[in-house]
């Protein structure tokens, strides 16, 4: 790329590359303060408190071309009581992820109100990634990989399972979450 037209990308997406704010949503218990926390710090407590409206957290991401960004996480309350005070934190988001719990299936057939909220509630662009969670419960599992990608599909989300537990794909799910977002935001700029 000529680099008159790189430097008129940068700016374009200066923004972004400034900062991407994401929103982590969900049922209380599905392990959102967990997942977070593994990607942030690598850090696993069984015993995490109840989160009060929002938690703030950041960390960094790189992108596919080697480029970093860095991401704020909006670690959000899953009760009904703290849900209208969350909402706040969705306008700014430019992506989100919406956690389920794959041994609880309500947890499940509840991400279709929460990504209602999120798009109902955020202005621009949102990438979503909708993630399953707990997955190395696998004897207790009520919601079958094949059940989820199909809805992921249907409503255009990207989709991973993870397990804050062990660690397994939690990186992945952010660097997809973000590289999204970043694709997203850059298409037709290029
Ligand atoms: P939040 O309310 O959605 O933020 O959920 P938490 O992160 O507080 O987790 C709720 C409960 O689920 C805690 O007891 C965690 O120990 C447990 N938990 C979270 N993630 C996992 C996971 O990947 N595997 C298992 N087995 N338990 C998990």
């Amino acid at each position: 790329m000529a680099d008159k037209e790189h430097y008129k990308l940068l700016y374009k997406t200066s923004h972004l590359l400034t900062s991407f704010p994401v929103v982590v949503v969900g049922d209380s218990g599905v392990g959102k303060t967990n997942v977070a926390g593994r990607f942030v710090n690598d850090q696993f407590n069984s015993d995490t408190k109840a989160t009060i409206c929002v938690e703030f957290t950041h960390s960094e991401v790189t992108l596919k071309d080697g480029t970093n960004v860095k991401i704020q996480i909006w670690d959000t309350a899953g009760q009904e009581r703290f849900r209208a005070l969350a909402r706040g934190y969705y306008r700014g988001a430019a992506g989100a992820l919406i956690v389920f719990d794959v041994t609880k299936l309500n947890t499940f057939d509840n991400v279709e109100s929460w990504l209602r909220e999120l798009r109902d509630f955020t202005e621009g662009p949102l990438t979503i990634m909708m993630v399953g969670n707990k997955c190395d419960l696998t004897q207790h599992r009520e919601v079958s990989t094949e059940q989820a990608i199909a809805f992921s599909e249907e409503n255009e989300l990207m989709y991973i399972e993870t397990s804050a537990l062990m660690g397994d794909n939690i990186r992945e799910a952010f660097n997809q979450l973000v590289q999204g977002i970043y694709e997203a935001n850059t298409k037709g700029k290029m």
